[in-house]
Parts: structure tokens; sequence; C-alpha cells
């Protein structure tokens, strides 16, 4: 099996060659590595590489792992599974950005337990292209992406696209949260092509919500459509697989 190294290699060219064929400048494209059911030494063997922004679906699992790579400065651990308000005080301090926010009361906790410097210096996320200019405070906000279930799928996590604008002006009301765009995860498919209308779609949502100066990142794209994510305007995509290889059988956290 292709070592970690080389995987990252071809996922940064296919990122690469992607940006190329529509235009767009492979740089405002940024690589969350999907770590999920991964050990902390295969984050060790990315971040070797110059990988720096990890995913993680589980608040546990995510905790365990910040705690394990303390000694890594510039890691940067994205929440990208359901968050129960529970469980906020857990990871509210161990990441970089929480991209599955899905409700008001969400926000309101996070309002609660969240307090400036939300972001350790070191692990700060600079927001994309699109982004407005922000003073050394306001980047110490927590960053969130708001995760929209765009097809309407029951049993899915994420907001109803209707109810985005709600949840975005109860992230307005606290200085340490910032609202920075939306994130989905498509129907499943094993049929390529299938999911680029979904995508489209979040891109239209955050056009009509004030474009990319009011939300310049969109979260979208995983290993078998990172390249459909990209044309129709992704700037983070989420890769574990292609990556780390096939997840190891798991229970159900
Ligand atoms: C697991 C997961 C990914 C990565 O999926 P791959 O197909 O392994 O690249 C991306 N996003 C979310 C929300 C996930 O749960």
């Amino acid at each position: 099996m292709p070592s970690i190294a080389e995987r990252l290699a071809v996922v940064t060219s296919r990122i690469h060659n992607a940006a190329l064929a529509c235009g767009r400048e492979p740089n405002s494209i940024r690589l969350i590595a999907v770590s999920k059911f991964m050990p902390a030494e295969a984050i060790r063997a990315a971040y070797a590489e110059g990988q720096r922004d990890f995913g993680e679906n589980y608040v546990q699992e995510l905790a365990k792992k910040a705690e394990l790579l303390r000694d890594l400065p510039e890691l940067r651990l994205h929440l990208i599974g359901h968050l129960q308000t529970n469980k906020v005080k857990t990871v509210a301090h161990r990441v970089s950005m929480i991209q599955s926010v899905d409700s008001e009361r969400l926000v309101e906790e996070l309002g609660k337990r969240v307090v400036l410097p939300a972001v350790e210096a070191g692990k700060r996320f600079a927001l994309g292209q699109g982004g407005a200019q922000t003073s050394a405070l306001e980047d110490a906000r927590l960053p969130l992406l708001i995760e929209v279930n765009v097809a309407g799928e029951a049993q899915k996590s994420g907001c109803a696209p209707d109810a985005v604008p709600s949840v975005l002006e109860a992230i307005d009301r606290y200085p340490q949260l910032n609202a920075c765009g939306l994130m989905t995860v498509p129907p499943f498919s094993s049929e390529p092509g299938t999911t680029r209308p979904y995508f489209e779609d979040l891109r239209r949502l955050r056009d009509s919500l004030g474009g990319p100066s009011r939300l310049p990142e969109l979260s979208m794209g995983m290993t078998a459509d990172l390249e459909e994510a990209i044309t129709a305007g992704a700037t983070l995509v989420r890769v574990g697989t292609a990556i780390f290889g096939e997840r190891p059988p798991h229970e159900d956290k």
C-alpha cells in the first residue's frame, strides 16, 4: 500500500489539477485530512509532510487526539461531525473550527462556553481569499461553518436551507464566534457526477446570504467527488480514504 506521504501527494495534485481546470487558484482550496478512526500516528505522518488541518467526527476521539498530539504546535483540528450541546465544553477549546453547527440552540451553548481568545495563536485558521480583513482580536474568534442538509434527507444532521439565516443571526450575536461559511455532506451515491448539483445548491445559498465577502468558506467534496466540489466553488475539501486508506471497522460511537 502506498504511504501516507504518497497518498497526500496524489490528493494535493488532484486538488491542483481540479482548480486549474476551472480557472481557480490552487492555493484558494485547503485540504482537511479526515482522520476519524485513524490512530494519532497517522496524523503525525501527515503532519510531517506539512499537512496542518485535520477533520474529526466524534468529540471524544477529537479530545483524545488533541491530548496525544499536544506537541504539534500548528495542528488544527476541525470538528466535522454532529455536535450535541452537552459536548460543547469538551471541544470548545480544542478545535480550530467547528464545521457542523446546525441549530440556534447549539450556537447559544457555544456562546456560553467559548471565551476569547477562542483559538490559540498557533492554531488559528486564516480565512479564505474572499474573507474580510480582521483584527488580531477578531482572529481569536472561533470560526464556525453552518452545516446544511441540502437534499433534505431524513436522518441526516445539518439544518434546512431556510433555517440558515436564523442560525447566522444567532452566531452574529456573540463576539467570540465567527460565522465564516457553509458545509454540506450530499446524499451518498456511488455514481460519479451525481453530487455536483448539491454543491451548486450550497454555493447558491451562500451567494444569496451575502456571497464570499460575508461567508468565504464552502466546505464540500470528499475522496470520491472533490473535483466536482472544487468546480462548484469549494474552499475546503474533506478527504479521508484517499489519504489514510480504508477506515478500520468500528463500533458506533
Ligand atoms: C468521513 C467523512 C469525510 C471523508 O470521507 P472520505 O470519503 O473518506 O474522503 C468527509 N466529511 C465528513 C463529514 C465525513 O464524515
